[in-house]
């Protein structure tokens, strides 16, 4: 199948100028879900890893079914005031601003190899912020995955020092 064509454009969303990509026909489609989920998990089988962990909200969405496929738990980094334990916070710079997110302080382990999930990989700036939060509780991020990379935006320069892949690149 070709699941790119499930990715749907959308334009000036969140804001003017944006243009969004819509993953929502793909997690519709049983089939397409199906297909992705197994192909993103293929590029990490190979890959010794301890725990997925997701960032919210899309990252869920993709994260748990793919630590279900490689059969291991998953772990939630979420938006602030969110987990209910005791966190680490990390403040990352946007394009425009700022943004927050959190893990649990106790769901990563000294020596715990984990694979990072989000659906989509643009300035890497989240997912970069992601991979300091788990360094600093002495883990380490084996890799990146992604269901989709837009590459002109070069997220994957700011995460050179990882292995990134994603299923589809445009
Ligand atoms: P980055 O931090 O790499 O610049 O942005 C990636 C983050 O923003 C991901 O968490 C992703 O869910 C979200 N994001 C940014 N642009 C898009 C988009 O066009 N489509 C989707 N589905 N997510 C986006």
């Amino acid at each position: 199948m070709n699941l790119s064509e499930k990715i749907r454009n959308i334009p000036d969303f969140p804001k003017e100028g944006i243009l969004f990509k819509d993953i929502t026909p793909l997690l519709k489609d049983s089939k397409a879900l199906k297909e992705a989920i197994v192909k993103l998990a293929d590029l990490f089988r190979d890959y010794e890893i301890d725990y997925v962990v997701g960032i919210e909200a899309r990252g869920f969405l993709v994260g748990t079914p793919l630590a279900i496929e490689l059969d291991k738990g998953f772990i939630p980094i979420r938006k602030p005031g969110k987990l209910p334990y005791d966190v680490l916070k990390i403040s990352y710079e946007l394009e425009y601003g700022k943004n927050e997110i959190e893990i649990h302080r106790d769901a990563i382990q000294p020596g715990d190899k984990v694979l990072l999930v989000d659906d989509l990989l643009a300035t890497g700036g989240t997912t970069l912020a992601a991979t300091k939060m788990i360094n600093e509780l002495g883990g380490e991020v084996v890799g990146c995955a992604f269901l989709l990379e837009l590459a002109e935006l070069s997220g994957r320069e700011i995460l050179k020092d990882y292995e990134v892949k994603s299923l589809l690149i445009e």
